[in-house]
């Protein structure tokens, strides 16, 4: 082909080895597409644990990554949101159990440093992926393919492009793709600790006047912490020493979970909604934060990464078997339909249930207190949010659904 001579040259290149970016590389390499990873090392490395639902999963299972994360990984099988505010108007506890909808567990939650381990560890089985530690310098779009120039001197060719390379997206840029962003007055403080009664499975979330506080199981007696404050306030508490920290968790999680000890590593991450105008463009498909970026309330952000990654793949895969153009217009046009009801809804849950916390406004606090008094009461209403939580009603990728591509 005449868009291959002079370059290195591929059908897809993926730029981006974060979870999202490695998700796609495999499944596009699982189904035989001859895939090159572009990676750069992060700059800090990720503290975060990651609560993955049922679908995430199961793609990872179908992938042949989940394997290798089940013994770092701890189900969350009831999910309890409970007022911590001192307002007027406060609502009543609720608890989700994942049994209520015949689930074994709602998901997984697991540290991101053993999740990118296990899917490192798969990428690198693959007969159809190459993975090149090398910076992606620019991206040049082009009638039948795309350049992607890496820092090291070399050049791909590929038909496709899939940027997964975070939020300051370089292959975003490169095709023009704008994105509609606000910050909130808030940071999330992350870290992980032991204690001394046992989490029983349930993850905790209090709701504050300054965010969330959840605690999310993890294997053992450990738990995570996502503590939502303002930013001076994450930055004061980052820098506390570990027993004074330590007492101010178990304080605030009202020694729920027993004595604390918190471990060392501690991130602090300001609160911003960023999403694309398109999702893909000029032969380029964004996944994971490239396309979207969502508070972390809710565990929402990688759960829609993976199933970026899993469409992509699911229309990737498609397209070869019957000869077609993996970069082709309509395919890109199906992505971004396919993308935008799920990714629209659940960044608008966020920042409503994240805008209802802040507001020193009666009446929309009275509306949370509400909403939660009918989920407390209503079964079935409490099962269908239940359901949508864990998985989106309107299009749910095959790999989700625990089918091989
Ligand atoms: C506090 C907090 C808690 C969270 N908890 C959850 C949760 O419980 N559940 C959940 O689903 N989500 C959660 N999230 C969201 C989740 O962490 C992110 O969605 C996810 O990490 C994003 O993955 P990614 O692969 O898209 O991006 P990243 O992890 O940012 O990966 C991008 C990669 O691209 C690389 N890169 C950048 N530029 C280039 C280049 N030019 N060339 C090559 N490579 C490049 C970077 O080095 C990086 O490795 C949370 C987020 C936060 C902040």
């Amino acid at each position: 082909m005449a868009w291959q001579t002079g370059s290195q040259a591929a059908e897809a290149v993926v730029v981006g080895a974060g979870p999202a970016g490695l998700t796609a590389a495999i499944a596009l390499a699982v189904g035989g597409i001859e895939t090159v990873l572009v990676a750069k090392r992060p700059d800090h490395p990720d503290t975060r644990t990651s609560a993955l639902l049922a679908g995430s999963v199961a793609a990872l299972d179908v992938l042949g990554v989940w394997d290798a994360c089940r013994a770092h990984a701890a189900p969350l099988r009831v999910m309890r949101l409970a007022d911590d505010t001192q307002r007027l108007l406060r609502a009543p506890e609720v608890s989700f159990a994942a049994a209520e909808i015949g689930l074994d567990a709602f998901g997984h939650n697991i540290e991101n440093r053993h999740l990118v381990a296990a899917l490192e560890a798969r990428a690198e089985k693959l007969a159809h992926l190459t993975r090149i530690d090398a910076p992606a310098k620019a991206v040049t779009p082009g009638e039948e393919a795309l350049a992607v120039e890496l820092e090291d001197g070399r050049t791909i060719m590929a038909r496709l492009v899939i940027g997964a390379d975070g939020r300051k997206s370089l292959c975003r840029a490169a095709v023009g793709i704008a994105t509609d962003s606000l910050s909130y007055p808030q940071a999330a403080l992350t870290l992980n600790f032991a204690h001394a009664r046992p989490h029983r499975d349930v993850s905790t979330e209090f709701h504050t006047e300054s965010g969330p506080f959840t605690l999310v199981p993890l294997p053992g007696d450990r738990s995570s912490l996502v503590c939502v404050v303002a930013p001076a306030e994450a930055e004061r508490l980052a820098a506390l020493p570990d027993d004074v920290l330590s007492q101010t968790v178990e304080r605030r999680a009202h020694s729920l979970l027993g004595k604390v000890a918190v471990e060392p590593a501690r991130g602090v991450f300001p609160l911003v909604v960023e999403t694309a105008q398109r999702f893909a463009a000029e032969r380029v498909a964004l996944v994971g934060e490239a396309a979207h970026v969502v508070p972390p309330i809710g565990a929402q952000g990688l759960n829609l990464g993976l199933r970026d990654a899993a469409t992509i793949g699911e229309l990737a895969v498609a397209a070869r078997r019957d000869g077609g153009d993996l970069g082709e217009e309509a395919l890109l046009a199906r992505y971004d339909q396919l993308r935008r009801p799920d990714i629209a809804t659940r960044t608008a849950a966020v920042d409503m249930l994240n805008r209802s916390l802040l507001a020193d406004f009666l009446p929309a606090q009275g509306l949370r207190g509400l909403g939660l008094y009918l989920l407390e009461r209503i079964g079935p209403l409490r099962r269908a949010v239940m359901r949508e939580g864990v998985a989106p009603s309107a299009f749910e990728p095959r790999l989700m659904r625990g089918e091989a591509l």
